[in-house]
């Protein structure tokens, strides 16, 4: 089984990124991460995005509030962020906590700073499968392992499992987007063994550690695995049982090193591509 790193399709977006910041001739796009409270998932990906800014040559600042910070407050706060001239892009760490109104921010937020796709304009494009808008970076970021492996999509049987809107649901449009003819299972699905074995690529994006073993793979399929999980002794696993499918899948992501790595660098990639156009050159 072949083993798909994150890394190699990071370096890849990186020389694309670095091309499109030649373009911007001196000016460095700049990014706000913002953050209500101290989640560890939330801290741990802001460190990711923070490092992965600064590797590809971009500006990053993380705006942090107070996890009882009133809807109000934090409405204000936002507003001030979202009209910042000096802000090209904006990732939004979610969940919110319960008092904040998330719909409200994910109207609120500028469809052209909204880099991690949460805004109604940008979700209506990837659902209209149109090339515009950003798309959510986890989505995006499966694409982009897909094809920096010359994996095609057309006409292949994809299962994807899991339909949120962070991640299943946007997926299987960008998914379809490439004519793959995609399946949707979530846990609900009848006979999801079956339904997954069938599929020439499956991907995990459930959030239930290791989950995915051999009765769920067919032979030679591709996984790919999008779960960030914590396992029974503390350790970072994915959704997929990888040593597992060892003589089964023919190739598959690890998790840590496979899709999370390349998320980054897709908020990287968008992040330059808000700035180009928001200084009126072709994004
Ligand atoms: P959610 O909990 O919002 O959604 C999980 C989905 O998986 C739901 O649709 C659920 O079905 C389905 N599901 C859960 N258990 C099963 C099961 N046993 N069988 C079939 N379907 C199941 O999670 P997210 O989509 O936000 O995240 C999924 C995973 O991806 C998490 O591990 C998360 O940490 C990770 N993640 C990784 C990122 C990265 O950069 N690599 C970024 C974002 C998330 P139902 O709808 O029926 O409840």
């Amino acid at each position: 089984m072949i083993t798909l790193k994150g890394a190699v399709v990071s370096a890849k977006i990186k020389e694309e990124v670095t091309e499109l910041l030649r373009e911007l001739a001196g000016t460095i796009p700049r990014l706000a991460i913002v953050r209500v409270g101290e989640r560890p998932d939330d801290m741990a990906y802001e460190r990711g995005a923070l490092k992965k800014m600064e590797n590809f040559g971009l500006q990053a600042e993380s705006f942090s509030y107070p996890a009882d910070i009133s809807d109000e407050d934090f409405q204000a706060e936002f507003k001030k962020i979202n009209e910042n001239p000096g802000i090209d892009g904006i990732l939004l760490l979610r969940p919110l906590p319960k008092q904040i109104h998330e719909r409200d921010i994910e109207r609120m937020i500028l469809p052209e700073k909204d880099l991690d796709g949460i805004s109604p304009e940008n979700i209506a494009r990837v659902f209209a499968g149109e090339s515009e808008g950003f798309a959510p970076c986890t989505a995006e970021a499966v694409i982009e392992v897909l094809k920096a492996n010359d994996i095609s999509l057309t006409g292949k049987r994809v299962a994807v499992v899991g339909r949120s809107m962070v991640v299943g649901r946007p997926l299987s449009m960008l998914l379809l987007k490439e004519n793959a003819t995609v399946t949707i299972c979530h846990t609900r699905t009848k006979e999801i063994e079956k339904t997954c074995q069938n599929a020439e690529i499956l991907i995990a994006a459930a959030g239930q550690a290791k989950m995915i073993d051999p009765s769920y793979v067919g032979a030679d399929a591709v996984v790919i695995d999008v779960g960030i999980n914590v396992d029974n002794d503390g350790n970072l696993c994915g959704d997929v049982d990888f040593e597992s499918l060892n003589g089964v899948a023919s190739m598959a992501t690890p998790v840590p090193g496979g899709v999370g790595a390349v998320t980054t660098a897709v908020l990287a990639k968008h992040l330059v591509m808000a700035a180009r156009k928001r200084r009126g050159s072709r994004a």
